[in-house]
């Protein structure tokens, strides 16, 4: 069918029921590309219609050097993105009730992300969107309707979607940053690095909501000298800046002189960044993950046994669960988890931490006896953790100089600017001894890997067999629960925790068995994510799905309270599958 024919049909629906506009779902044929009505809602206050445009490339005419690579393609889908929520915005317009004349595609942040708003190749340009078909009460507003699907939507395409149409200069630097910061992320190991945050950079956020850079005098980064590296990239040539070593770093400071602000940067670099976010180039590890207490959460069958031993009433510590759990377990679990993940870098903030955990000084190891203290702290855990597992530690500390002991590199910030003061907290440890016992012991311990049992993950409710919704950044609905996400810094889009829902989903339909544990099922999913798309977890095509990282679908499954870990694990089968940790 035509455009004419649709706007003929649209016309004629004028004043009847909404439901009528059930009919209008197909193919559509404009002159410049296919319009695709996936799906029509129910009445004009329900989620709204499934779009689609597909533009031949002949007509977008998108040179493929902008998308010849993956890294590339994920930045030009990004853009466009960008592109079509902009015009969207400025043509969309209120046209009568409840969602009635919206033009929509998935919002954006500050990141660079692989999106399923929008997919390109050789032969289209696919573009996914949301439509609020106008409606003046429960009657259809059929000259409205016209209006939009076959001007506003023509518009839009022709606008922002067609190369020609766009800032070339502008797509080229967008893509071309991307590039550059996938390449550093990729070179930091082969330098023995596992951050690295670039001279210039602008860290300071504008507010704790908006995340566009701080406006008024932000003092942009400089490396001290010792630290400095620098990256000879492909588009941009060479960016120096601070190379923050593998091993343990601290960062210290005075209150208020910027040492969150360079974490949470930190925390961020493992994804990439538009052109003028000022993080640009701030990259990290891609297996880093941001440490914290959330007292409070459920902990299901996790050997916290590393960092917490005889508790009160003899509770098992090599398979924790609680429904509760305190400052300390909570770190503890949160920390074992992320390491069954497969993190290799933990990123840690005083500000966020648990301090009998992250610390138990000299005098309170003299008034409370070890057999008395189920925790051990942090502190004589971090280097075994390097030692063992080859896991680094970057850690916000301003309050304790025991860790200066425990630090191959130490920063201070001062007015905002970084200096390396490794060599005066070494000799100042030598200095001030502070006495302390060492309470880790001979190794950091064991990371036991986990089988969920599958009927324990479960999205149904007594009415739906399916059922998953997200709220804000911080919570997905899976089946009767509501699962708390607040605490997962790592999460910067909407459309993650929608993938990330869709996966858990998929996770219970063909990979959680009773016998898989859950790291496996992660690169399970993983995998087949990178090598079928993020299409292939879902049943039909999204558009706002956006990609997520091992570590945040891991969060999710944990802090499910439905959730039940084997124990019945023979010993043979728990050593072999120990053998892949070692
Ligand atoms: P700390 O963790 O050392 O107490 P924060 O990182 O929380 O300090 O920073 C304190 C304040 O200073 C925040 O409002 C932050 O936005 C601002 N800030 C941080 N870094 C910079 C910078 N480079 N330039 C200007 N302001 C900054
Ligand atoms: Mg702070």
């Amino acid at each position: 069918m035509s455009d004419k024919s649709l706007r003929s049909t649209l016309l004629n629906l004028d004043g009847a029921s909404y439901k009528a506009y059930k009919e209008i779902r197909g193919n559509y044929q404009f002159p410049d590309f296919t319009l695709i009505i996936d799906y029509v809602q129910g009445d004009p206050f329900a989620s709204p219609s499934k779009f689609r445009v597909k533009i031949p490339q002949s007509i977008a005419n998108f040179p493929q050097q902008l998308y010849q690579s993956q890294g590339r393609e994920i930045a030009l889908r990004d853009y466009l993105t960008r592109q079509f929520y902009q015009v969207s915005r400025s043509i969309s317009s209120h046209r009568g009730t409840g969602k009635s004349g919206l033009i929509a595609i998935a919002a954006t942040e500050q990141e660079v992300l692989e999106r399923t708003s929008v997919l390109i190749d050789t032969q289209f340009v696919e573009v996914r969107f949301v439509v609020g078909l106008p409606a003046r009460g429960r009657r259809i507003l059929g000259r409205q309707a016209a209006a939009m699907l076959c001007e506003d939507i023509p518009d839009i395409v022709h606008s922002a979607l067609l190369y020609h149409s766009l800032n070339s200069q502008e797509i080229q630097q967008h893509v071309e940053t991307a590039e550059d910061a996938d390449w550093i992320r990729q070179q930091l190991s082969a330098k023995n690095l596992v951050a690295f945050v670039a001279n210039k950079a602008i860290l300071p956020r504008r507010s704790g909501i908006d995340f566009s850079p701080l406006e008024t005098n932000p003092v942009p980064f400089q490396s001290p000298p010792a630290l400095e590296v620098e990256f000879n990239c492909p588009n941009r040539g060479v960016i120096r800046g601070m190379g923050i070593p593998e091993g343990v770093t601290l960062i210290v400071g005075g209150g208020y002189h910027g040492k969150s602000t360079l974490l949470q940067a930190i925390e961020l670099g493992v994804y990439n960044h538009i052109p003028g976010d000022g993080r640009e180039f701030v990259i990290t590890k891609p297996n880093g993950v941001k440490i914290r207490a959330e007292d409070g959460r459920s902990v299901a069958g996790v050997d916290i046994s590393p960092f917490i031993n005889h508790l009160p009433q003899g509770r098992s510590t090599t398979h924790f669960s609680t429904t509760n759990a305190s400052g300390s377990t909570s770190q503890a679990a949160n920390i074992i988890e992320a390491l069954e993940a497969g993190a290799q870098l933990l990123l840690v903030d005083e500000d966020t931490s648990a301090t009998n955990f992250t610390i138990r000084d000299r005098r309170m190891q003299a008034l409370i006896a070890k057999e008395k203290e189920p925790i051990t702290p942090f502190i004589d855990k971090v280097r075994q953790l390097y030692h063992d597992y080859q896991v680094s530690t970057i850690l916000v500390m301003g309050g304790s100089g025991d860790y200066f002991e425990v630090a191959d590199t130490v920063i201070a910030m001062d007015n905002y600017q970084p200096y390396d003061v490794t060599e005066r907290a070494k000799a100042i440890a030598l200095q001030y001894p502070t006495a302390r016992q060492e309470e880790g012991g001979n190794s950091f311990g064991n990371i036991t890997p986990r089988i969920p049992l599958p009927e324990s993950i479960d999205p149904s409710t007594h009415k739906r067999d399916i059922k998953v919704k997200v709220r804000d950044l911080n919570q997905i609905t899976f089946g009767t629960e509501d699962i708390d996400l607040a605490a997962i810094e790592q999460i910067v889009d909407q459309g993650q925790l929608i993938a990330v829902a869709s996966a858990m989903v998929y996770g219970k339909a063909n990979y959680f068995d009773g016998q898989t544990n859950l790291a496996t099922v992660l690169d399970l999913i993983m995998k087949q994510i990178a090598t079928k798309g993020l299409d292939s977890i879902t049943d039909f095509p999204q558009g706002d799905l956006v990609l997520f990282r091992r570590f945040e679908l891991a969060a999710a499954i944990n802090r499910l309270r439905s959730l039940v870990i084997r124990n019945d694990l023979l010993p043979s089968l728990r050593q072999s599958q120990e053998g892949d940790y070692n």
